[in-house]
């Protein structure tokens, strides 16, 4: 979102896109990264308990478990809201997006917990196999993934409709490069 902010005249847009060509092979590294984490340190578990709520169930928990069950460092199972990591929300949200995750306290920071909501308005229409898809690819951003973009490489960090539902190996790469 912080992208679409107005800029004042062409100038102002030819030096922002100058500086653009500069910066972006800098930041390409980390671009499939939301720049926060959970407290990790390297060699150890991270127990990520989580929660759910309303609609998709089902696909709440096959979405993580399905995280569960790479070769990564995260374990994950159903916990208490008062001690959950990441809490699935499937309501009926205004909006025209499929999933919605908010890392607390913010995007780049240590990590206390995510909400990772579904909106029954635009997936009600949906299969529970793109339901599932979209709580995986909302989990992976509940654990710091960002999305990837271009390229060919699998990921269930793409938006929209995909052929998988489950986390790839370049996604299970990119845990193990967050959470080593
Ligand atoms: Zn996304």
């Amino acid at each position: 979102m912080s992208r679409l902010r107005r800029w004042g005249g062409r100038g102002a847009l030819a030096a922002i896109a100058a500086i653009v060509v500069l910066v972006v092979p800098a930041t390409s590294a980390n671009a499939q990264f939301l720049g926060g984490a959970f407290p990790h340190t390297a060699g150890n578990w991270l127990n990520l308990g989580y929660t759910t709520q309303g609609s998709y169930i089902a696909q709440q928990q096959a979405a993580a478990s399905s995280w569960h069950v790479t070769p990564t460092r995260l374990i994950v199972f159903q916990e208490p809201i008062a001690n959950s990591e990441e809490d699935f929300y499937g309501f009926a949200y205004t909006g025209t997006w499929w999933g919605l995750a908010t890392l607390h306290p913010c995007n780049t920071c240590t990590y206390t917990w995510a909400d990772l909501q579904l909106n029954t308005n635009t997936l009600g229409s949906e299969s529970n196999f793109i339901r599932q898809k979209v709580a995986a690819h909302e989990f992976g951003h509940g654990i710091g993934l960002a999305h990837v973009v271009g390229g060919t490489v699998n990921s269930i960090m793409r938006q929209g409709t995909l052929t998988y539902n489950l986390p790839q190996t370049h996604d299970i790469n990119n845990t193990n490069t967050l959470y080593p």
